[in-house]
């Protein structure tokens, strides 16, 4: 797809953030670049528009950037998968595993319901961790989770992902 290398380059990376030695992908450099921020939303509706997904759930933050775009394209909900203590109604939550110890996403009861295809996506997926608890969350909802969609996918670890799902990222980074 043409449009791939021109996403792929409006993705800036900062070495040593947050901390020395990680190399930080930043889409906020992505939203930036109209032309770049629209490819990639048309190439997950191209993508997802005829695949009868009733829900998009967007993971917090970056998630949120490009889930809502996504969903009103294709006729979908938009649902956050927050982190704890954000959603004030009744929630589900699923812990996850991070370098250093774990974190936890919530989404509220009642936001899918049981039989609905739903699509997660984030703006990156580096060991699947987040994504896992993610697709745990709508599996207990009794959501189908029909696949992931990730902007950023980082190569180096692409072999030991976790996600039972499929997903699809647009571009491949090496870290
Ligand atoms: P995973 O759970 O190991 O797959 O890590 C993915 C999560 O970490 C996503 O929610 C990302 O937003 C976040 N993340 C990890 N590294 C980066 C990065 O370089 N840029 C932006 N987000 C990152």
């Amino acid at each position: 797809d043409p449009r791939l290398q021109g996403i792929s380059e409006a993705i800036r990376v900062v070495p040593h953030f947050p901390k020395p030695g990680i190399m930080f992908q930043d889409i906020t450099t992505l939203l930036l670049d109209h032309k770049a921020f629209k490819d990639t939303v048309d190439i997950f509706v191209d993508r997802y528009r005829d695949m009868d997904i009733s829900v998009v759930a967007g993971v917090e933050a970056r998630g949120f950037m490009f889930g809502p775009a996504i969903a009103l394209a294709i006729g979908a909900k938009f649902v956050p998968l927050r982190k704890p203590r954000k959603l004030p109604g009744k929630v589900i939550s699923e812990a996850y595993e991070l370098e250093y110890g774990t974190d936890c996403l919530e989404m509220h009861v009642g936001a899918v319901k049981p039989g609905e295809r739903a699509i997660v996506i984030d703006d990156l997926v580096a060991t699947g961790g987040t994504l896992s608890a993610a697709i745990r969350l709508l599996e207990r909802s009794e959501a189908e989770v029909v696949e992931c969609a990730c902007v950023i996918g980082l190569r180096e670890v692409k072999g030991q992902l976790r996600i039972a799902v499929n997903y699809r990222s647009l571009s491949m980074k090496m870290l």
